[in-house]
């Protein structure tokens, strides 16, 4: 491995990986500053993000479940100049550990995306209360400002184009918080995309794509409007949930599933969640070679056959619960606890759903059938146990 001092690291690293020299700073460009340098040589394929002119790897990294910045620096030496956070992930103390590793780093020889979930209403109060976490998430990363600032987890249109969100969404950027606005979708994806091309207000679209996907055709096809719009795609839940079972014996494959999506030349860049340099070897070399080989053809064939961990979102169970449950949130929750073992997470998401009350006590019977077969209340009361860890076991 190079050795390097904590301001030369990224130079001589990209240097080392790519074999070029490089003559200014690493830079993704954006539109705002055109005289900028030249993107990251180390990489082979790279794809610029919509409107914004950022120039990134075709894979990036999902910092999401990782606390050790031994391995962000370690995919900054690769190349994966682009780090994706979020306000909630790891309760907060994952955007604590980029700000603490990413202090003496220069500025401009990295990416970074954080998102802060909307907060309900149209009040002032709600976006005072939203801009008041987006400075906490720039208090935790130290810096004044992010590159892409996302609304997180927009599920609908309506939620999409929220008034009071847009309003604190451009607010943000009046204030100078960030460089580029997105919003980030797991469910009716091709309707947030869709709206989020319509208002005009978004540079980027964050949003959940893989082979698994029974709706994919019309994911993609609202990816290729996006697109034309000049909105960036970023790609996520590439690997659909990681495993296709909850005993983790049956891993999806992970270089066959991001060449899945990035054979979409409209998806810029992907973030696949890395938590082991294992894991980022095997990611990051996707960046120099996106040919799919007939052996990984054959796994994204025979895993479309298995049931899986990855919820659709196509809300189709909904309409059979008669208390209106946020059923593929729940699915979701259930995903992160077994598929990534991201217990903090899979709480985070129910805590905005009950907790860890039981949603179906007093049903007698279930009647939101699933189209992938999952048994829905089984899997609504073994997920549930988690939102009743204590915070601190998270700390
Ligand atoms: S048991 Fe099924 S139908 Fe009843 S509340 Fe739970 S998810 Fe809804
Ligand atoms: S639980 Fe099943 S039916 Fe409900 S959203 Fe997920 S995949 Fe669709």
């Amino acid at each position: 491995m190079v050795r390097f001092n904590r301001r030369g690291f990224l130079r001589t690293s990209l240097i080392a990986a790519s074999g070029a020299v490089l003559t200014g700073p690493l830079h993704a460009r954006g539109n705002g500053d055109p005289s900028a340098p030249p993107p990251a040589t180390a990489v082979k394929h790279t794809r610029t993000l919509g409107r914004t002119g950022l120039v990134l790897p075709v894979v990036s990294m999902g910092v999401m479940r990782s606390d050790n910045p031994g391995l962000v620096r370690a995919a900054l030496e690769k190349g994966l100049l682009h780090l994706d956070t979020a306000h909630g992930y790891q309760k907060g103390m994952n955007e604590t550990m980029l700000g603490k590793f990413l202090a003496d780093v220069p500025r401009d020889s990295f990416v970074i995306s954080t998102k802060v979930p909307a907060e309900s209403g149209d009040s002032a109060a709600a976006i005072r209360a939203w801009l008041g976490r987006v400075e906490l998430s720039l208090q935790r990363l130290k810096m004044d400002h992010v590159d892409i600032l996302y609304l997180h987890a927009a599920g609908s249109k309506d939620e999409t184009l929220a008034p009071a969100m847009l309003d604190a969404l451009l607010q943000a950027k009046e204030n100078g918080y960030t460089r580029f606005l997105g919003v980030s979708t797991h469910k009716n994806e091709p309707d947030v995309i869709d709206a989020a091309v319509e208002c005009g207000v978004y540079d980027v679209v964050l949003t959940a794509v893989n082979f698994k996907q029974d709706h994919y055709p019309s994911v993609k096809a609202a990816i290729g409007r996006a697109a034309k719009a000049g909105v960036g795609i970023v790609g996520m839940k590439t690997m659909a949930g990681g495993f296709f079972d909850r005993e983790k014996t049956k891993p999806i494959n992970c270089r066959a599933a991001l060449k899945f999506v990035l054979q979409d030349p409209n998806v810029t860049t992907t973030i696949p969640g890395i938590t082991s340099f294992d894991q980022l070897d095997e990611n990051a070399s996707v960046n120099h070679d996106l040919a799919m080989t007939d052996e990984e053809q054959d796994a994204l064939a025979a895993g479309r056959l298995e049931g899986g961990l990855y919820c659709q979102g196509c809300e189709h169970c909904v309409a059979g619960c008669p208390r209106n449950l946020a059923i593929p949130d729940y699915m979701r929750a259930f995903m992160y606890a077994y598929g990534y073992r991201d217990l903090a997470m899979a709480q985070t998401v129910l805590k905005e759903h009950g907790g860890a009350n039981d949603p179906c006590h007093g049903c007698d019977s279930c009647s939101a059938s699933c189209v992938k077969g999952f048994p829905v209340r089984e899997r609504i009361a073994d997920i549930r146990r988690v939102g009743s860890i204590p915070e601190e076991f998270f700390s």
